[in-house]
Order: C-alpha cells, then structure tokens, then sequence
C-alpha cells in the first residue's frame, strides 16, 4: 500500500506529468482514435489480488487509458461545447481532493457552504443578474433543471405531490423550444408529467423560440383543461446558440402564472460582458436559472450555477430533515443538502474561487472577448476562402456552416460535408461536430478552449483547405 513518503514522492511526479501534459496536449490527436472494446480488451478481467506499484499503474495510465482519451482542453478541440478546465481550477481540484470533505450541510464543513454562498453572490454580480436570485451550484445544467421542474410542480400543487403522488387528476403542461436540449426531456419524465406532456413549441428562422405561438399553445391547453406549469426558455440552444426571447416568453408566463426556467447552460458565460448582457433582457421575469461555468468559464467539470426567485418554494420541495441530519445552526445557515436532488456534495466552490481571483473578472471578460473575435475571424476567412454557407448568425462563438459547392443536391451536400467532418477529426489534428438545422447538415466549430489562440484557428481553416481541396479533386 502506498504510505505517505510514497504518495509526496508520486504527487510530485503526478504534478509534472500534469504540466508536461498541458505544454505537449498539441501533440495527441484531439480525439480519440481507438474502436470500440480496443480498451476493455487491454484490461484485466478480474482485480489485482495483490497490491501493485504504483510506477505500474501509472505507466498502464499513460499505455492503456491515454489512447482512449479525446482531449478536450486541447486548443485544437472546437466540438460540441467546451468543458473548460484552466491551470487554476486544476489545482483547487486536488486540494479539494485532498480534502475530500462531504459539504452536505454546513456543519460538515462551513467554508464550503459560506463560500458557495459568496461565489453565487460574486457570479449574480459579475453578470447583473437580477437582485431577488439566490444561487447555488448543482452538479449540472440538467440535475438545476429537473430542480426548477420540481419546484414548479410542487409550488402549483401546494406541496401535495411530493406527499400524496398523483392523483391522477393533474394535467400539467410544459413548454420549451424544437431546439431545447434533451435535458428538459428527462426532466419531464423524471418529474413523473409524461413526456407527451412536453410541448415542443415553433421556433422562427433563426432557430429561436416563437412567443405567439407559445401564448396560442398555452391557450389552447387551458381550453383543453390542462395546467401549464412551466416554460424553459434557451439562452443559446445547443445546436446553433440560438436565443428564445425571453423578455416576451416572460411576459406570456406572467399573464397565465407559469413557472418561467431560463438555460443558458452555456452562453450565459457570455453575460459577464456588458456588451453581450442583451443575451438576458428579461431575465427578471424568471423564477430560475441556469448556467455552466463548467462549459465556457474556465472551471472543471463539474460546476453548474443555478439560480432561483423563490428560495422558499426550492427548499420546500427538497428539504427532508431526518434526526441525524439536525443541527442546532439549522435556522441561520444555508444546508445546501435542501437545494437539491443530492445528500452528498462535493466542494466545487473552491475551483470557482480560485478561477475568479487567479483570471479576475477582468482576465476571464478579455479571454472572452479573445474567444469571440476568433469566431468572427472564422467567419469571415471560410466566407472568402470557400464556397460555404453560414447557415444561422454567430451571436457567441459558435459558428454554424456548411461547404456548399455548386450544384450539389441537399443529399450530396450533406455526403461531402460528412466527408469533410470525418477526415478531420481521423486527421487527429482538430476536432469538430455537427448539427442538423432545420435538417440541413451543418458544422459547428466551437472557439472556447481555455488556452486557444488565433494560430490554433488559423491552422483549422488551413486544415479545412486542406481537406476541402482533396474532396473537390475526387468529386
Ligand atoms: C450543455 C447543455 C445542457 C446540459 O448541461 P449539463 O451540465 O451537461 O447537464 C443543457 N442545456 C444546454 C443549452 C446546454 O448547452
């Protein structure tokens, strides 16, 4: 077993591993290149009965487990959405595993939920969001989301739910965008409403949520005897960051009493600059919120930030508080274990804390800013250099294309564009994902790693040349 003169030495090897890692990530290709069962063939059946050193297992790490990693704090990784990490958010990751300590209550470590508790404060005031939130971080954007599902169920039901089940006489009703993200749906499922339920509602030309045509949908509901219960409104769909209007989707919930949730799981980084703040107008008609520093604010996986009006109808719906759990602080301070779905919580305020102060607001606004002229530089290079159309407007850093050579059909277009994705990323030089906008094959390619600079995106557009080039011969 490993003592304590083994784990100082091994930690100290650990750590330049860890920095050899971040300086040479450029070099592994960015995703994955191993098949399915390539890993699980390579691991043993059965358990070491026998302890094994640790040179052993690190050196199988860097043999067996590397090769089945795609690198997503590679600069070169524009897929999905990020999951930022950054030098200081690393490092209070392993005090806090260190640490190890359990924050369900404040009791079980007070600077975790007083921390927390100020985190959510400094993170309400760097964005401007409205005044009445009070935040606390969840695991992820779809745990903050199955919350504000709850809470609205068990608000519009006076608290019975969660005691007497369904009677079998709701109706409820909830609402969100053909674009919203998948989470909503296991929400909705989860909460016990019926995914039929799930109103998926039109969204207009730019992939964003039509309000009259909620206000009719809702309308007709109630005509039909049913409750609406709850709106999620996108700030920043998955696809393509398309923002629903939230100001008028508001102004709808307000007149008919419905739970307004607004996810901007990922563009909501996006609020710390005063000049995309308009990515919100409206968000004071909402009763929660939710946003992700664990996707574009620099912060490990995982951190979720959610924010609610109502503190009281959020605690009401998850508080139980069994004789072992009673503590004489009970009144006067936060048990974050009552926010949520969970009893055990990690520390993830420490990583907040440190990526704020090491980047300062100032530092993360900048890198921001970076990240969003890098999008508008791609743009405007792929426009100029191919036939390509940009298939909705890059309000962040996202940025949704398609090649369109001439005289293709929409079936060959989508062949050569699927081509074109999959000889980069088996390149290993780069790493990009696609979308379907209104079915239309469509690249995204994402610029919001950490550490990303012009040349990594210089290199993607000589990389797309590259690639474009050798399709247009074999046409
Ligand atoms: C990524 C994403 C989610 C899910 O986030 P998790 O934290 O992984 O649950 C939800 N909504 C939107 C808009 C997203 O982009």
């Amino acid at each position: 077993m490993m003592d304590i003169q083994a784990f100082r030495k091994n930690a100290h090897q650990m750590v330049d591993w860890m920095a050899d890692y971040f300086e040479q990530i450029e070099q592994y290709p960015v995703k994955s290149q191993v098949k399915p069962n390539d890993i699980y063939q390579l691991l043993p059946e059965t358990a070491p009965e026998q302890a094994e050193d640790f040179q052993a297992i690190f050196s199988d790490f860097q043999k067996t487990i590397l090769q089945g990693i795609t690198h997503w704090q590679s600069p070169n990784f524009f897929a999905y959405f990020p999951a930022n990490s950054s030098y200081p958010s690393v490092l209070a990751e392993m005090l806090t595993a260190t640490m190890g300590a359990q924050c369900m209550i404040w009791e079980t470590s007070p600077a975790a939920a007083e921390l927390e508790e100020r985190m959510m404060e400094w993170l309400k005031e760097m964005m401007g969001l409205p005044n009445e939130f009070v935040g606390v971080i969840q695991d992820t954007a779809s745990t903050a989301t199955l919350c504000a599902i709850l809470s609205a169920r068990e608000k519009a039901s006076g608290f019975t739910i969660n005691h007497t089940g369904f009677t079998g006489k709701e109706q409820f009703r909830v609402y969100c965008s053909s674009q919203t993200h998948s989470s909503i749906d296991k929400a909705v499922r989860i909460a016990g409403l019926g995914s039929d339920h799930l109103r998926k509602i039109e969204v207009d030309e730019h992939f964003a949520m039509k309000a009259d045509k909620l206000q009719a949908a809702i309308i007709e509901d109630i005509a039909n005897g049913f409750t609406p219960l709850c709106v999620v409104a996108a700030t920043g769909t998955t696809s393509s960051t398309a923002m629903d209007p939230i100001k008028m989707i508001g102004e709808v919930c307000q007149q008919h009493n419905v739970w307004l949730h607004v996810d901007a799981a990922y563009a909501g980084t996006a609020a710390i600059l005063p000049e995309k703040r308009w990515i919100l107008d409206g968000l004071e008609l909402a009763d929660s919120y939710v946003f992700n520093p664990h996707k574009w604010m620099f912060t490990n996986f995982d951190c979720t930030a959610y924010y609610v009006k109502d503190k009281g109808a959020l605690i009401r719906t998850f508080e139980i508080l069994p004789e072992y759990l009673k503590t004489k602080n009970d009144h006067t301070v936060n048990n974050y274990r009552d926010w949520g779905v969970q009893l055990g919580r990690r520390f993830r305020a420490l990583k907040l804390w440190f990526v704020i102060r090491s980047f300062g607001v100032e530092g993360i606004r900048n890198r921001l800013r970076d990240h969003l002229s890098y999008a508008t530089y791609f743009e405007q290079e792929i426009k100029q250099r191919f036939e390509v159309e940009i298939m909705t407007p890059t309000h962040l850093n996202l940025v949704c294309f398609r090649f369109k050579p001439t005289g293709l059909s929409e079936d060959a277009l989508e062949k050569y564009n699927q081509g074109i994705l999959d000889n980069i990323n088996k390149s290993g030089k780069a790493y990009l994902t696609h979308t379907k906008l209104d079915g239309k094959y469509t690249i995204r390619a994402v610029f919001g790693q950490t550490y990303l600079q012009k040349k990594h995106v210089s290199a993607l557009i000589s990389l797309l040349e590259e690639v474009n080039t050798e399709h247009t011969l074999k046409r």
